[in-house]
């Protein structure tokens, strides 16, 4: 039941070192987060899991549902089930909402050799989500990321995530720009979607989202690695003492 499996992952950034080796293993239906002072490098060991061409691998294994994942390109990562909360930050105008999703579920069903779904499917599949999420259907029309509010974003992806059914979401900094009613709505999106089936990476700087989505692990990441891991009470311990007390003498300004 190991959905993700790091060991000793090193990777370079233009040709500086930011991930020094990295170990973590994620198993089905568990929820990590991962804490850390801004610049110990939380983004760049997410974007390296997605396999973003500017996050060059240069030591160490990483292995996905007991597959080489540093072996498949970023779509076929996509494609296999994991899923990234800033996938589609991108304004699309003139695209609906509605049909980029159906887009991007149909790219994924093709490359798993399913049928693609049809508009009418799609709109009753999309209906059963949203219901699944406690989620309200007025964005479905309006055109991709245009004009939506930061909390509004947070919901589409939220949306993305749980129509594409990943095996495995890594959701970098989902409470930034959030107001606490946001906060709430987008925790409640994720508390529906969690399963036994599925694995959730959380990275945030801040205790606050671990009072509505709880982990059950939590990791403190610093100058590229994990270097301390415990469950939930260990957000709360840094909620009152900082990162200081975990983290080495250098970091500790940054
Ligand atoms: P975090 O998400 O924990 O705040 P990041 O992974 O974003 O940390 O950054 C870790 C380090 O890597 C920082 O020193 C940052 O400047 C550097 N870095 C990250 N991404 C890039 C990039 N695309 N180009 C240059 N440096 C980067
Ligand atoms: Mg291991
Ligand atoms: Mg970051």
């Amino acid at each position: 039941d190991v959905v993700l499996d790091v060991n000793g992952l090193q990777a370079n950034v233009d040709d500086v070192p930011i991930l020094k080796g990295v170990n973590l293993c994620v198993r089905k239906g568990e929820v990590h987060a991962i804490m850390g002072p801004n610049g110990s490098g939380k983004s760049t060991f997410s974007k390296t899991l997605v396999g973003h061409y500017a996050y060059k691998v240069t030591g160490g294994t990483a292995s996905y549902l007991d597959q080489d994942l540093l072996a498949l390109d970023p779509e076929e990562r996509a494609q296999r089930g994991i899923f990234m909360s800033f996938q589609y930050p991108v304004e699309v105008p003139g695209v609906t909402n509605a049909d980029f999703l159906r887009v991007a579920l149909n790219e994924k069903r093709l490359a798993m050799g399913q049928d693609e779904v049809s508009p009418l499917e799609f709109f009753a599949l999309i209906s059963r989500k949203l219901k699944q999420i406690g989620m309200k259907a007025d964005f479905l029309n309006r055109n991709v990321n245009e004009g939506f509010s930061g909390g509004e974003k947070k919901r589409n992806e939220i949306l993305q995530m749980v129509l594409l059914e990943p095996q495995l979401a890594i959701l970098d900094e989902l409470d930034s720009g959030l107001d606490i009613d946001a906060l709430k709505e987008i925790a409640e999106g994720v508390n529906n979607f969690k399963s036994k089936d599925t694995a959730i990476i959380m990275i945030t700087h801040y205790q606050r989202l671990l009072d509505y989505i709880k982990p059950d692990f939590v990791h403190i990441m610093s100058n590229g690695r994990i270097i301390k891991t415990g469950d939930a009470s260990l957000a709360l311990e840094l909620e009152a003492q900082g990162y200081g007390w975990v983290t080495e003498p250098e970091q500790v300004t940054q």
